[in-house]
């Protein structure tokens, strides 16, 4: 298809930008660009068709099925949407005085109270803007804690072999050395090893439960004391809390922070570049470490104050207000019976799908999972050659998006499934058939397995070159 810039013709324009309604104001010469601005000259129809025709070449959430493992792409019901652009949300400044804002101001306690009990914990910040960013921001706290102590010596994350790469990253940008912990043959932590690694320069553990082969580790209590006696922290990963809101709480197993991935859990859209939201939730005794604007409901109104021990801002302002704002309509929408019916949902379809599935695709960590399920294209490919990489792109051709391909890299050649609690029985008996059909063909004819996809506008892209010789920028003649 053309890009923008070939369907631009000089002297073509559309009225889409608003008329000035603020007094003109000469730029002085020095600031003035001295090369030509190529912006494309297009008609509204022809932006419109555009963006028509790229959406055509892509799959979303709301083209069909799109079940990426530890992603949760569930459907953002568009009540949500519609909260978020209400005029007293959408139209605020940040430097507005607080008291012409106390409703919107109101979303940060309501939903540190909800999102608090949900989680079981203290206080939040809505700073962060992704899970990553929480967990760089719950590390710094972990830091500042033990340094508040004068306990210097704790230089080491102890991180399972399962663990999202998120973590590990977030350890070292903070300063910390990472200590891998072996996942056991049920693929959850081995206590054994656990112990043998922890000490007094242990600052902390990081951890998701259920974990990223979808399995709750029921030794979670034994885990977080094993820490706790050590004199380190424990922080839980929030990226897995689908199957478990409204039904366990990370507070109650043992740990000190979470972070949540509003744009997973709580139905806020995913990434695109766009805005996220990844706030974490502490305990009592370290919310005088939390980032600065933390807010506080006072007899005056909410106000934001500067905990004593703050590390400081990891962002602009209050973090990413609306995406606060979607992510509090779905709560309240849903409701107390509402939330662990959903949790209940998710676990009931993966475990469905996985049923359906695991006589002919090898489920390594069996047994009942929580809302996916890893499963090994090994044998598969032992057996006729089609690798994970070959399934997910025969996918493809049926109008689904595959799953989540080589992760957690604990299973080989896995795909890793998570139908969320949004999809009906009749999605997921044509995604279980489209599955039985790869593999049957992955047998009688490999070929065409690993020629797919054959029917969509981009086939199998050279992803080598595209990595090693990025081409990004239109080179205008
Ligand atoms: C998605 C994910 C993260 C990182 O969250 P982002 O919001 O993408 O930064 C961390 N851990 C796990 C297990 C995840 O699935």
């Amino acid at each position: 298809m053309e890009l923008i810039f070939e369907r631009s013709k000089p002297g073509r324009y559309n009225q889409m930008i608003p008329d000035l309604d603020v007094p003109e104001v000469a730029i002085p010469e020095a600031f003035k660009r001295e090369s030509e601005l190529h912006l494309p000259e297009v008609s509204q129809p022809d932006i419109s068709r555009h963006y028509t025709e790229l959406a055509k070449q892509a799959h979303g959430v709301n083209d069909g099925f799109y079940p990426l493992g530890s992603c949760t792409m569930k459907y953002n019901p568009k009540i949500n949407d519609e909260m978020a652009a209400l005029p007293g949300f959408a139209n605020l400044h940040p430097l507005q005085p607080l008291d012409t804002i106390q409703g919107a101001l109101e979303v940060f306690t309501e939903s540190e109270k909800l999102l608090g009990e949900i989680t079981g914990m203290d206080h939040m910040t809505f700073q962060p803007a992704a899970g990553a960013h929480g967990e760089f921001t719950a590390l710094l706290m972990f830091k500042a804690y033990h340094e508040s102590r004068k306990d210097s010596k704790r230089h080491k994350i102890i991180v399972p072999d399962s663990a999202h790469g998120t973590n590990p990253a977030s350890a070292s940008m903070v300063g910390f050395e990472i200590v891998n912990v072996p996942s056991d043959e049920a693929g959850c932590v081995d206590l054994e090893a656990l112990k043998a690694v922890v000490g007094e320069d242990t600052a902390g553990l990081m951890l998701t439960n259920p974990n990223t082969v979808g399995i709750f580790d029921k030794n979670i209590t034994e885990i977080t004391k094993i820490i706790h006696d050590a004199g380190g922290l424990n922080y839980y990963d929030g990226a897995n809390l689908n199957p478990i809101m409204g039904v366990v709480r990370p507070g109650d197993m043992g740990f000190d922070i979470v972070h949540l991935n509003i744009h997973k859990t709580f139905s806020t859209p995913h990434g695109g570049g766009g805005p996220g939201c990844g706030p974490i939730g502490c305990k009592a005794f370290l919310k005088e470490f939390l980032p600065k604007f933390y807010p506080v409901a006072t007899e005056k109104g909410v106000e934001f104050t500067t905990p004593s021990q703050t590390i400081g801002s990891v962002k602009g302002f209050y973090g990413h207000f609306l995406v606060l704002v979607r992510a509090l309509t779905y709560i309240l929408y849903l409701g107390k019976e509402g939330i662990p019916e959903a949790a209940h949902n998710a676990v009931l379809n993966a475990n469905y799908m996985k049923h359906h599935l695991e006589d002919l695709y090898e489920v390594p960590y069996g047994g009942i999972c929580m809302h996916e399920f890893v499963m090994s294209v090994e044998k598969i490919k032992k057996d006729t050659g089609v690798s994970a990489l070959d399934v997910a792109k025969s996918i493809l051709e049926h109008e689904m998006h595959p799953p989540t391909m080589y992760f957690p890299m604990i299973v080989p050649e896995a795909l890793m499934v998570e139908p969320t609690e949004t999809e009906s029985k009749e999605t997921l008996d044509e995604a279980i058939k489209v599955y039985r059909q790869i593999y049957e063909d992955a047998y009688k004819q490999p070929e065409k397995v690993h020629a797919a996809p054959a029917n969509t506008p981009i086939r199998r892209v050279d992803e080598v070159g595209a990595a090693r010789n990025p081409k990004i920028r239109y080179e205008f003649s």
